[in-house]
């Protein structure tokens, strides 16, 4: 019999023993499902914030069903996870790690960082309709859990197709409305909205409060990449509050940071805006990602989309500087990749305004992909926002993108928020990774271990987790994840994917 010799050879310390070979000695991650699963020793930080205890974990199934000081049964395997911390998988509310998912269903880049549940359709991009998207994951699955939200922008472009370079009329606001209602039955947790891009920067205030009262009708919420990230910031937070105060919905700002000269430093003065809100009854929460510098394309920087050379000097001066802006891609182009705006400019011989206008111009030209990597934020403001105690983590990352964010981000809060800077502790990062993020998505029965919930687990050791990615390697796994499991499930070994794919689609309310 396999199972009972595992018993025997499988109680080995994971700190002095990589988990492949607890992997190699038990066959496939299979069998822990079928016997059940004991870990023994765990520092366990169960998600809601309360200071770590040592104990047994039992799983069964998908789900944890015993936690305490528990003794090893027949047919279970035990994982002695002395000396680590047993968390609640993560769950990223601001993700793109579906892009590609289906054809990387091992999903490295998430659940080597601990990321057990994405969600998706962000910054009001979403899969039109949900219900094929929903089909095609549960048809083949990946190893994680997948949400999305309906996107703004795709219901925008489904409705008003080239033409949209203009407000809605009632009737197009009525169709997307109609749209969104079946995204909405399918199991969308409510609304995004891209306000910063085409085609919904140019949407009236009025038409993203009138698909907002679509989503109340069913007790979903609202999140938003806020229509200026920079020159009129305050005015669109002022935007996002009004939708939670006229709707009553939760409202969700993805990526807040301060990414403007003028901003820095004013991270007290953004906080009480929202706390303010918060007193008067409006649910605004937010997520971070832990990097000073943002990927987007080219354009962005340029809210009325004029090409000018003011706004392009204005946006090289206080927004990103041209030893600042990274090229991640460049279809007229693809050498420039990995290369600055300071260093093309050098190359051409002309000054950085200049060949900025002229990279856009060429982008244009033949209608191709672009996207920069832009520093244009600051370690001591990120800290501020992602301190706020209805802040939670996100990645805004994807599986083989150029922004390190897509293999790094939760496990560089571990290493530099937690450890280095010791700007809150373990359990409240923790908490910020699992049981807020449930919370601020409406999420059940994840992000908290205890007794009934989901088994999706993250096992790592607090003194070496770490992430590896930069911008030169953005596809560097971290370090110090040693186990993750979800749905019960073990995806990742600490050394590389498993082959199992035990990831769900989770519909809004469980539906
Ligand atoms: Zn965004």
């Amino acid at each position: 019999m396999l199972v009972p010799r595992c018993r025997t050879q499988l109680a080995v310390s994971f700190a002095a023993l990589p988990l492949l070979a607890f992997l190699g000695a038990c066959g496939t991650g299979a069998d822990e499902s079928a016997s059940g699963l004991l870990f023994t020793n765990a520092d366990v930080v169960d998600g809601t914030g309360t200071p770590r205890r040592v104990a047994d974990v039992r799983i069964r199934g998908d789900r944890v069903v015993e936690i305490g000081d528990l003794t090893l049964e027949d047919n279970e395997i035990e994982v002695d996870a002395t000396g680590l911390v047993l968390a609640p998988g993560f769950i990223d509310t601001h993700s793109h790690h579906d892009r590609g998912l289906t054809r990387m269903r091992d999903a490295l880049a998430a659940v080597s960082q601990g990321i057990t549940t994405i969600i998706v359709g962000q910054d009001g991009g979403s899969p039109l309709p949900l219900a094929d998207f929903y089909a095609e994951l549960e048809a083949a699955p990946a190893a994680i859990n997948v949400a999305a939200y309906a996107g703004h922008n795709s219901l925008r472009s489904t409705v008003m197709g080239d033409d949209f370079r203009r407000e809605a009329t009632s009737e197009e606001v009525d169709a997307m409305r109609t749209l969104l209602r079946r995204e909405l039955d399918a199991g969308a947790l409510g609304l995004s909205t891209g306000l910063e891009y085409e085609p919904g920067i140019y949407s009236a205030p009025a038409e993203v409060v009138a698909l907002a009262h679509e989503v109340a009708t069913v007790g979903g919420r609202y999140i938003s990449h806020i229509r200026s990230e920079d020159r009129t910031f305050f005015e669109a937070l002022e935007e996002l509050i009004d939708i939670g105060r006229e709707t009553g919905i939760p409202v969700q700002i993805s990526h807040l940071k301060l990414s403007m000269k003028s901003l820095w430093g004013r991270a007290d003065e953004t906080l009480a805006l929202l706390e303010e809100a918060r007193a008067e009854g409006v649910d605004v929460t937010a997520d971070v990602y832990p990097y000073e510098f943002w990927q987007s394309t080219m354009t962005v920087v340029f809210p009325e989309r004029e090409f000018t050379r003011e706004v392009a000097t204005f946006a090289l001066a206080e927004l990103v500087p041209p030893e600042g802006m990274l090229i991640a891609a460049f279809e007229p182009d693809p050498s420039y990749v990995g290369m600055t705006l300071a260093e093309i400019a050098q190359q051409r011989g002309k000054d950085p305004v200049t060949v900025y206008l002229e990279l856009i111009e060429e982008v244009h030209a033949i209608d191709g992909r672009e996207s920069i990597i832009a520093r244009s934020m600051t370690e001591e403001d990120i800290a501020a926002l992602l301190s706020w105690p209805f802040t939670n983590v996100s990645s805004d990352g994807s599986l083989a993108g150029r922004h390190p964010r897509g293999f790094g981000a939760f496990t560089r809060v571990l290493a530099l928020h937690v450890r280095e800077r010791g700007d809150f502790s373990l359990e409240t990062a923790i908490h910020k990774m699992t049981a807020l993020a449930a919370e601020n998505t409406g999420l059940s029965d994840r992000g908290t271990i205890r007794e009934g919930a989901f088994a999706d687990l993250v096992l790592f050791d607090p003194a070496t987790v770490a992430d590896r990615a930069t911008p030169t390697d953005p596809n560097a796994p971290s370090v110090g994840i040693l186990g993750v499991w979800v749905n019960g499930e073990r995806v990742y070994s600490g050394e590389g994917t498993t082959d199992n794919r035990p990831g769900r689609v989770l519909r809004r309310g469980g539906m």
